[in-house]
């Protein structure tokens, strides 16, 4: 039959090349950092490699997706041989980078596996260039050589994983810090957001990933209403972090919440501390009543 052998020739080289552009897309919004993507000749099969492209395939950590039997994906993070001193940087990461990156790890579901090789998976430390994270992604819907399945094993495990290291390995300080106000233009953010490894995208990406796109206020999804513009959700730090009486440390998982941005406006009528999103449904309610 004609068709299955058209099927048959097709590989992940050939859906990498039609998804390019959308893996890197999904990996810039979720880390921050530019990323390259390239194909692997894996013993077997073909695969998929991806790094941050500011530091080279070999400077950095490295994501691979390789066919596994018939229906997985196995995944491998591990890093370059010449990754001296992205190790560095990262062994002079503080707390709240550890605990953001390790609640990154978190959020991908138990589904898909993942270990640390030596480490407990809630504790675990990047100390050396002998780091390597695996996780096993089983597609039942899809073949594992289809477009579905790889963007589903980039979105769920590549992004948090990759967004992990890029929190770990932390801001680049040769760059100016992002204006609050919004630049002239539209290249100039990206261009200095992609060089920080913006820190609110990982918040962002790690809040979508616990709490979904539902305002926790008004339990809207902007998505339902703007369609494919609406990935307008934003993120709400409960307590505003500079304003502890006492500090503790910083809980990216309960600390986060997810609001639209006519709700995350409103609490922050209230100032310096803002209406907890519970008050502000109150002050909803009480106006209807
Ligand atoms: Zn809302
Ligand atoms: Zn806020």
């Amino acid at each position: 039959m004609p068709t299955s052998k058209r099927l048959k020739s097709q590989g992940i080289g050939d859906v990498l090349a039609r998804q390019r552009e959308l893996i890197a897309r999904e990996l810039l919004e979720g880390t921050g950092a530019g990323i390259a993507v390239g194909l692997v000749a894996g013993e077997l099969r073909q695969g998929i490699r991806i790094w941050f492209s500011e530091l080279g395939e070999k400077h950095g950590p490295v994501a691979e997706i390789l066919p596994h039997g018939l229906k997985s994906h196995s995944v491998r993070l591990f890093f370059g041989s010449f990754s001296g001193s992205t190790l560095s940087k990262i062994r002079m990461a503080g707390e709240e980078e550890t605990a953001l990156a390790r609640a990154l790890f978190r959020s991908i579901s138990p589904d898909r596996k993942v270990e640390i090789r030596g480490q407990d998976p809630l504790s675990w430390l990047v100390l050396d260039g002998g780091f390597e994270a695996t996780a096993l992604y089983r597609h039942d819907r899809h073949k594992p050589d289809t477009e579905e399945a790889i963007v589903a094993t980039c979105r769920e495990v590549i992004v948090p994983m990759m967004a992990a290291m890029a929190e770990l390995i932390g801001y680049d300080p040769v760059n100016d810090p992002v204006p609050d106000t919004a630049p002239e233009f539209e290249g100039m953010l990206s261009r200095v957001v992609v060089n920080r490894r913006e820190r609110n995208l990982r918040n962002r990406l790690l809040c979508i990933r616990l709490h979904g796109h539902r305002c926790a206020v008004c339990r809207a999804d902007p998505h339902d209403v703007y369609g494919d513009a609406g990935s307008i959700i934003e993120v709400h730090h409960l307590e505003p972090l500079g304003l502890l009486s006492s500090p503790r440390p910083y809980d990216p998982v309960s600390d986060l919440v997810p609001l639209c941005p006519c709700c995350h406006r409103a609490v922050h009528t209230k100032r310096p501390v803002p209406h907890t999103p519970e008050e502000l449904a109150e002050i909803m309610r009480r106006k209807d009543g």
